[in-house]
């Protein structure tokens, strides 16, 4: 099936990068959120993002022109129903998709395909809420999406070869690189990194190393770019946390039970760079490890 146009819902972090690269890769895009301001902010973080490709010679000006010229905005999720493919991108909270799944189907062409950017709920599960289950996959970004190049593609227990095809062909046009996962509990990059990012505060928290001595072993000893402690900064431990309660929950395995010592800095709102703390205190001018 051709795709021309893209229904966006939810224009945060996600939404607004996904937008980006989507126009830049020639697609007329359609961005919703129910809140005015917050698509506001996602233009103007889209059109910053843009001006820096520019100045580094990845897009020429054009470009950026004819990418922000394809992004409309609308507040009226139903405007999203005649497009070729809908990609929810809202909040983590699956009576909030649910909702907006629901809310699209009366208005969806038949062909449309329906895709989740969700990180954790299962994409067999919010199928099945549809009309179209054999339609629906799982199209899970890498924050920051315009940098990023890997895109988990995921097949519910429906999932259809033309639907997961047309996902692929999608994925090319991006120019990015597609990783395909069944629909089990956080897919492949979060059932790796974030329980080695959970046996890293383990290491900390049973005094194997500090802080500092744990994330230059991995980016020395492993070739890590960023540690692991870094990076569970820069992911927020808040999301850390809930990925290892879905994988523990989901896989009934004692082996992904979370760090106690990472569930008591989300307890402090020590949550990372979001909060200006977390394993590192960024409130300074260079960042100090807290332990
Ligand atoms: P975010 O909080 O930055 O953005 C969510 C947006 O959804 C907000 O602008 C909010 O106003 C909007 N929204 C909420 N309810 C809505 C509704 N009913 N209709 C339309 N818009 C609505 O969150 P995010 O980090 O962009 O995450 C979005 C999704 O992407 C989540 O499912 C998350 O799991 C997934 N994800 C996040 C990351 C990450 O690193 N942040 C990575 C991969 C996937």
């Amino acid at each position: 099936m051709d795709i021309r146009t893209v229904g966006i819902v939810g224009a945060g972090q996600m939404g607004n990068g996904i937008a980006h690269v989507f126009a830049v890769a020639g697609y007329d895009v359609l961005l919703n959120d129910i809140s005015e301001e917050g698509l506001q902010k996602a233009i103007a973080i889209i059109d910053r993002n843009l001006e820096r490709q520019v100045s580094r010679g990845k897009i020429s000006a054009e470009d950026k022109a004819a990418a922000m010229a394809r992004i409309k905005t609308t507040m009226t999720l139903t405007d999203l129903g005649q497009t070729d493919l809908i990609i929810e991108a809202a909040t983590e909270r699956e009576t909030v998709k649910q909702a907006i799944f629901e809310d699209l189907l009366p208005h969806l062409k038949p062909t449309t395909i329906l895709t989740s950017n969700t990180s954790s709920i299962s994409i067999t599960r919010l199928a099945s809420r549809t009309d179209r289950p054999e339609k629906f996959m799982g199209f899970h970004f890498m924050n920051p999406v315009p940098v990023m190049q890997l895109v988990e593609l995921i097949r519910g227990i429906a999932t259809d070869q033309e639907t997961y095809q047309t996902m692929l062909a999608v994925v090319a046009k991006l120019g990015k690189t597609a990783a395909s996962a069944e629909d089990f509990p956080a897919f492949i990059v979060n059932r790796i990194l974030i329980p080695m990012i959970n046996e890293a505060v383990y290491t900390l928290y049973e005094g194997v190393g500090t802080v500092k001595s744990i994330d230059e072993a991995l980016k020395l000893g492993a070739n890590h770019p960023m540690g692991p402690l870094e990076l569970a900064d820069f992911i927020g431990l808040d999301t850390c946390l809930a990925i290892m309660n879905v994988l523990y929950d989901g896989l009934a395995d004692t082996k992904y039970r979370p760090c106690p010592l990472l569930t008591k800095y989300v307890e402090a709102g020590w949550l990372g760079r979001k909060s200006q703390r977390g394993f590192y205190d960024y409130r300074g001018e260079a960042p100090v490890p807290t332990r």
